[in-house]
């Protein structure tokens, strides 16, 4: 069976999804016993904007300002494509959505009953709800919400304050605080980061030093002046762990443990040893030169039915 789902109109972050209409399937994998959703685009909705956090004001939220530019519309006459899509994870839907938006027609097939993959949630017979695992947003996931605002999803983002919590053994909650006031006046990248590093008690002043060091000397530093050189530089560093890379560059191994380990976590569920310096680099250099790119959000509850694909 095919399934016409409305994927723009689905609320990845809403409380009840769209209801899908079945319709008749002739594709092959749906006759194999593969689910297909066919994805058509849904009219815009209006979006709005749930600003919350005591130091973060609507600036600092997910504007269109901080998107990457859109793919330009097609040309006219460019060919329309049929394109399949294997897996509907978020990966999956939103190719699909830029696709649609690009005029072409998308049939996505899903291994599972519904969609959304990681980032699906539902409630259990005993009313637990059950997420499957995105929860955190970081700022400078620019084309997530891009994404969230064609689906009018934005106004579900709850804005955390502008600091990280590190909870280490025994209850020993500490901070790396962003937030950075001279005279009420908002400071923000590169001082503020420079102050959240300089003042966390996460790291003990010799590993600070340490730090400095393997940092200073990073493409980080280029990425202040030319974003797009240090990128490059970055990339180039996809074959090596961020351990080697940072230990040959004089960070401690109290760093690791402290501070970039649960950094590493929390991006892949990967440590130090297994994530590789690129990918370490990258979000560093975001949070570098823009202000808003640490700020964390979340969802304001998630949703408790999950999006079928049949
Ligand atoms: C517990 C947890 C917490 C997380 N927390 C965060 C967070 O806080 N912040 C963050 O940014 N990221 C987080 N992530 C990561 C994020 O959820 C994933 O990176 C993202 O959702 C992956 O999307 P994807 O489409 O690439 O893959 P998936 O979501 O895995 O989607 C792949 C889809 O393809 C389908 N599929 C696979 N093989 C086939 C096949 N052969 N045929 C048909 N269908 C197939 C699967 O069923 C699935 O639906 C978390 C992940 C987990 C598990």
């Amino acid at each position: 069976m095919q399934v016409q789902q409305t994927i723009r109109g689905a609320r990845l972050g809403g409380p009840k999804p769209a209801a899908p209409r079945a319709v008749c399937s002739s594709g092959r994998l749906a006759r194999r016993g593969m689910p297909v959703v066919r994805a058509v685009a849904a009219p815009e909705r209006p979006s709005t904007l749930n600003v919350a956090g005591q130091d973060v004001g609507p600036k600092d939220a997910p504007l269109p300002s901080l998107f990457p530019t859109a793919p330009p519309p097609p040309a006219p006459g460019a060919p329309k494509l049929r394109v399949a899509i294997l897996g509907g994870g978020l990966a999956g839907l939103s190719t699909a959505v830029e696709l649609l938006d690009q005029g072409h027609e998308v049939d996505i097939y899903e291994g599972r009953q519904w969609v959304g993959g990681k980032v699906a949630s539902f409630k259990d017979k005993d009313g637990n709800h059950i997420e499957m695992g995105l929860h955190v947003f970081f700022g400078c996931y620019f084309n997530l919400f891009r994404l969230m605002a064609k689906c009018g999803v934005l106004e579900n983002l709850l804005l955390k304050d502008h600091t990280h919590t590190f909870c280490n053994l025994d209850g020993d909650v500490r901070e790396l605080d962003f937030r950075f006031f001279v005279n009420d006046t908002k400071i923000g990248a590169p001082f503020h980061g420079l102050k959240a590093f300089f003042t966390t008690p996460q790291l003990e002043p010799i590993d600070k030093v340490a730090n400095s060091l393997a940092l200073g000397t990073s493409p980080v530093v280029r990425a202040l002046f030319d974003p797009e050189g240090a990128m490059q530089d970055i990339r180039a560093l996809d074959n090596i762990s961020f351990t080697d890379w940072f230990k040959s560059h004089g960070g401690s191994d109290a760093s690791i443990k402290r501070m970039w380990d649960p950094i590493a976590y929390a991006l892949g569920f990967l440590d130090c040893n297994d994530i590789s310096a690129r990918c370490m680099l990258t979000i560093f250099q975001f949070f570098a030169t823009k202000t808003d790119a640490s700020v964390l959000r979340m969802l304001s509850g998630s949703p408790a039915v999950a999006v079928p694909g049949l």
